[in-house]
């Protein structure tokens, strides 16, 4: 098993979607239903980031990738969120 999915410290998770926040392990996160590295994605690469009622299709990964949008194109709370994702796992770390 990788060794970050053991990790028990508490992160930030957003949902870029509806903006949901929680504080949570990442097996917590994993297990409620979050999309989030390590277990959905890897840390820095953009992918959906989304809370578990979420769709993906809404997530600035989509607009990207699925789309064709450029980063210029998306709305303000997306570029957030890519700016979120690429600075990961810094900017989702919780001082524990
Ligand atoms: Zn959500």
């Amino acid at each position: 098993m990788n060794e970050s999915k053991l990790d028990n410290h508490i992160y930030r998770y957003v949902c870029e979607v509806c903006g949901k926040v929680e504080y949570l392990s990442p097996k917590e996160a994993y297990e409620k239903g979050w999309d989030y590295p390590p277990f959905i994605g890897e840390y820095g690469i953009v992918s959906p980031r989304t809370c578990p009622y979420c769709d993906m299709m809404d997530t600035a990964w989509a607009a990207l990738v699925l789309h064709g949008k450029n980063v210029r194109e998306l709305s303000d709370k997306q570029k957030e969120a890519i700016i979120r994702i690429i600075n990961e796992p810094g900017s989702i770390e919780v001082i524990n």
